[in-house]
């Protein structure tokens, strides 16, 4: 039987799993979709206004976008970090990693806080803002008896504030795992390492999806089984693989590919054997 999904990892260990982690943004959520856009727009013109750029626009976007997505799913401090590093290596004087944060996420409330306020009134729907099939697929998978946990690198009072607007809460009794105030010591890494010795199972009966390269490098470090997300943005056509987050996930390690959950039945079927 061929998985309704990309196999990327033809021997991938087939279940049964004692424990699913989903990254949020991405993975689960849309809301702070464009926040790629939002930061390598911001760092270009921090560049730009301190005279570093090297290589046209179109280049350095690429540079940028490559340094941003290597950290996906880290703390979004470590990002800012990553750009402090980058402005020194151009000779260049950075500012405070912290400033720089707090600007990315007054640019990306800007588009957020609109998307928070249609869904509380009602204008949106959960759906709307969600990786098609979302609500599915953890209704699948909590129906099997198998505890669901979340993990974000986004700051926990803003993860907490859209799961439950998107009415994903109640998937994860033992709440949302997030840094606090941005907390750079958090880590997808230290979360998976909780789970599995809290659960007492092995690293291989870890199911992990998610769309950045950590939580995909973390799940495989521990043995797991890694779906790779590549979701796209809603507008550029749903059920269509973004082929630059699926190459930088079989990077990282992942053994299937998804576009989305609308297959999801059949796959979590596949994946249980
Ligand atoms: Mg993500």
């Amino acid at each position: 039987m061929l998985p309704p999904a990309e196999l990327i990892n033809p021997s991938v260990r087939r279940g049964p799993f004692r424990a699913v982690l989903f990254d949020f943004d991405g993975t689960l959520s849309l809301i702070r979709e464009g926040w790629p856009r939002v930061m390598v727009g911001m760092m270009l013109e921090r560049l730009r206004g301190a005279s570093l750029l090297r290589e046209p626009e179109a280049e350095e976007w690429i540079t940028i976008d490559r340094l941003v997505m290597a950290q996906n799913g880290a703390p979004t401090i470590r990002q800012m970090e990553v750009f402090v590093d980058e402005v020194r290596r151009r000779g260049g004087t950075p500012a405070d990693s912290w400033e720089y944060l707090r600007e990315y996420i007054d640019r990306l409330m800007r588009d957020v806080r609109g998307r928070w306020a249609d869904l509380e009134t009602g204008v949106a729907k959960a759906a709307d803002w969600v990786v098609p099939n979302a609500h599915a697929i953890l209704t699948n998978i909590r129906d099997k008896g198998v505890p669901l946990f979340v993990a974000s690198g986004t700051e926990y009072d803003h993860v907490a504030c859209e799961a439950k607007l998107l009415g994903v809460e109640a998937f994860f009794p033992t709440g949302i795992n997030a840094p606090k105030d941005n907390d750079p010591a958090f880590g997808k890494g230290k979360v998976i390492a909780r789970l599995l010795a809290e659960l007492g199972i092995r690293g291989e009966e870890l199911l992990g999806f998610g769309d950045g390269v950590v939580e995909t490098g973390e799940v495989k470090r521990v043995g797991g089984v890694a779906v790779g997300v590549a979701s796209s943005e809603p507008g550029s056509g749903w059920g269509v693989v973004q082929q630059e987050k699926r190459a930088r996930l079989i990077a990282a390690g992942a053994d299937l590919i998804v576009p989305d959950y609308s297959r999801q039945d059949e796959l979590i079927r596949w994946l249980w054997g």
